[in-house]
């Protein structure tokens, strides 16, 4: 009886351990599953997600313990629309994984993925490619921008200068003037273009340098829209809508005009049949609304986000015949953001857009200052 029960303990010593070792082996693999960059994720025959890893979790947003459980086509936004697509083998080995976007909560994420099928289910691993196309996406355009915008002044300015050097002409005063003028304006187009090119570089970088101090919104804004109709086309009316003074706002005066000046370039530029385009100034709360509105072409709904990204035009093929490098929109939303602003637009197509920067004040408890003349404080054109 000794013998038998020394031999039943020894039995379950032998399968307590065998227990253990599986239990082991298991629990290393849960490791090694949450510790890859992969996202790994299991579903079982009946399509219910028995398995999502730390990689999945990041990758997606989506947490372990709400997607856990559940059929992967109510747990995973978007995921119905990509399942028949992404590629099963029937056994492991190398699957071509395809790459494919899927759509979560209205942000995309560009998933190289595959699959493995075995009795119980199926094994996914998808990989994050979103920044290697964002990037991909930005060196293209970045490539077709500036070639496009840099090739259309220097042809005028190499067109000029050769007319001016040609021997068999002798240009008159007029036409000798008009050909500087060409070689003056283009080159300073030229030399906007590198300026922005430069400054989205550094604000990517981080290296832009941003001294904010108080200052005067309305006074910027003046001296943007004085500027600014000097060169104005005849059909566009330009004009200022502000109190005699508002509060002053903590920003970097040179980067704040900068931001007015491109909203204003862009309502005049995108206003091809003319049109009202106001800059008006209003406090709000404890910040200082800046709109500038124009009654041009107006923006897409779908269009209104991406129109801040950089390089990214509403219409690239210039249709309109509009050149631009994409660039304005977000090197105004960058500077704004510096400065604890930020900035919207509201627009319909053919019927104008406003665009809307708020900046915090300088002192948000503080009274505006009391207006020197009678009158002041309503909106008044100026
Ligand atoms: P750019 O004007 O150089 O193309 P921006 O970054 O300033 O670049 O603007 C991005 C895009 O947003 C423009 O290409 C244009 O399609 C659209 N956009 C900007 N401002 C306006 C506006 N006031 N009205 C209509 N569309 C606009």
């Amino acid at each position: 009886r000794v013998v038998t029960e020394l031999a039943r303990r020894a039995g379950l010593a032998v399968e307590n351990a065998l227990l253990f070792r599986e239990a082991e082996e298991r629990a290393q693999a849960a490791r090694v599953l949450q510790t890859i960059a992969d996202g790994v994720v299991l579903l079982d025959r009946d399509g219910v997600i028995r398995l999502w890893n730390a990689a999945a979790e990041a990758i997606t947003g989506l947490r372990g313990e709400d997607v856990v459980g559940h059929p992967a086509e109510e747990a995973i936004p978007g995921w119905a629309a990509i399942a028949p697509r992404v590629p099963v083998a029937s056994a492991p080995g190398p699957t071509a994984a395809e790459s494919m976007p899927l759509e979560l909560h209205g942000a995309e994420r560009w998933l190289s993925i595959a699959g493995v099928g075995f009795e119980d289910g199926t094994v996914f691993a998808f990989r994050d490619l979103t920044e290697e196309r964002v990037l991909e996406e930005l060196r293209r355009d970045l490539v077709a921008t500036v070639s496009h915008e840099l090739r259309t002044p220097l042809a005028a300015i190499y067109g000029s200068a050769l007319t001016l050097q040609r021997p068999d002409v002798s240009p008159d005063e007029t036409l000798r003037g008009q050909l500087l003028d060409v070689i003056a304006e283009e080159s300073g187009r030229l030399a906007q273009i590198v300026n922005d090119l430069l400054l989205a570089s550094q604000l990517d970088a981080g290296t832009a340098g941003t001294t904010p101090r108080h200052c005067d919104a309305r006074d910027l804004a003046q001296q943007v829209v004085t500027s600014a109709r000097t060169h104005l086309p005849e059909r566009i009316a330009l004009e200022l809508a502000a109190p005699q003074t508002v509060p002053q706002v903590r920003a970097d005066p040179g980067q704040l005009r900068q931001v007015i000046a491109n909203l204003v370039e862009n309502a005049v530029k995108y206003s091809p049949d003319g049109g009202r385009v106001q800059v008006s100034l209003e406090p709000f709360d404890a910040s200082l609304r800046i709109a500038v509105s124009d009654q041009g072409l107006g923006i897409p709904a779908s269009e209104q986000r991406r129109i801040f990204e950089k390089f990214y035009r509403v219409d690239p093929n210039m249709e309109r015949g509009i050149g631009g490098t994409g660039l304005g929109l977000y090197i105004c939303r960058e500077l704004v953001r510096r400065v604890g602003g930020r900035i919207h637009v509201e627009s319909a197509p053919g019927r104008g857009s406003t665009f809307t920067v708020e900046l915090p004040l300088a002192s948000p408890g503080s009274k505006q200052r009391k207006p020197a003349s009678a009158g002041a404080g309503r909106p008044t054109p100026a």
